[in-house]
């Protein structure tokens, strides 16, 4: 992702108005956080066994996307997923990239490699009393690394550190019981082909020959498809394992669940200096969905970028407190989202 230095007017009221979703009769949110909610957020813990070992896993070797490391992460989480008890499902999509080689001498300017999105859908919501929920809260995360010229980049903290933390969410939402005010399910997903394929951020629409939006294939793909439900909204972790979490104000995230998120990191009893006090505008998987109308938040720490695309983004450098506390916050903004979603609206 990138920061951005103009804001994207991404909204317009015409286009909320065609995707816009309405749940009947629920009561509009006072804005504060719900005690049950809270409790399940702050009860969740990050096991550092297993969350070392799945980032020691992911990040051991480069993965970008249509990489066959990148082919083994995807079969690996779907694996960590079914353990779980989760139903998993991966969705294939073929992305038609620029073809670096096409810089250099006489190439074909693209080349097509598969991509695929991971996604965790609990089963609680597939049968008993959780049948018939229209709605779902995507908490998501990417899950490539980006192909870093000269280095070996193996990207623990971008994007091992939230990749393993949604497997750690997973566990946790599998295991306590949910308030019976929850109106939308809540799923997981990790998106393939965050990263670009060319060195810079928008080298694919600004500097190549044939002008392609060069990042976030999988949650463009994703957010072009439709789901079974309708989605409610979308929580994004990204870079959530700096040695001290500092969450920037992202100024694309929709307003409201940014409010939810300043009342989350209060009420689970951390201090307001964990947010930054001024925005910034990030580029990352939830503007594909901000375009589509789908209300959208990023957790991202886009503050500590001394390893950033660099070799020093080892695992060992990555807090699993840091990864702790993104994740509740997570956790906690999409329970509310989910018990109320007209609020995020
Ligand atoms: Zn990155």
């Amino acid at each position: 992702m990138r920061e951005q230095l103009l804001a994207l007017a991404l909204l317009t009221p015409a286009f909320l108005a065609v995707t816009a979703w309405r749940c009947p009769g629920v009561p509009h949110s006072s804005g504060a956080i719900r005690e049950d909610a809270k409790a399940i957020a702050s009860s969740m813990s990050v096991d550092v066994a297993t969350f070392t070992a799945d980032l020691n896993w992911m990040a051991s070797s480069p993965h970008p996307m249509g990489s066959a490391r990148q082919s083994e992460v995807t079969s690996y989480l779907k694996r960590r997923v079914e353990e779980s008890g989760a139903r998993a499902e991966v969705q294939e999509f073929k992305a038609e990239v620029p073809n670096p080689a096409a810089l250099t001498g006489p190439a074909p300017l693209t080349r097509v490699v598969t991509g695929r999105n991971v996604y965790a859908w609990p089963d609680r919501f597939e049968t008993g009393d959780q049948t018939g929920k229209k709605c779902v809260v995507l908490i998501a995360s990417h899950y490539d690394t980006k192909n870093v010229e000269g280095i070996t980049y193996t990207g623990a903290n971008d994007s091992g550190s939230s990749s393993a933390a949604l497997l750690q969410i997973l566990r946790h939402l599998k295991s306590v019981p949910f308030p019976p005010e929850m109106r939308c399910a809540i799923g997981l997903a990790w998106f393939d082909g965050e990263e670009s394929t060319l060195p810079g951020w928008s080298d694919g629409e600004t500097s190549f020959p044939k002008k392609i939006v060069d990042n976030t294939w999988g949650s463009r793909h994703a957010a072009s498809q439709s789901f079974s439900r309708d989605l409610a909204g979308l929580v994004l972790l990204d870079m959530i394992g700096s040695p001290e979490l500092r969450i920037t104000r992202d100024a694309h995230s929709t307003s409201s669940m940014m409010k939810l998120m300043e009342s989350a990191v209060d009420a689970l009893g951390y201090p307001s200096s964990l947010l930054t006090p001024d925005f910034l505008p990030v580029e990352d998987d939830h503007v594909p969905f901000l375009a589509k109308g789908i209300p959208a938040l990023n957790i991202i720490d886009f503050n500590d970028l001394s390893v950033w695309h660099a070799p020093g983004d080892e695992p060992l450098r990555v807090n699993p407190k840091s990864v702790e506390k993104a994740s509740r916050i997570g956790v906690l903004v999409s329970l509310m989202a989910a018990m109320d979603p007209q609020a995020i609206r």
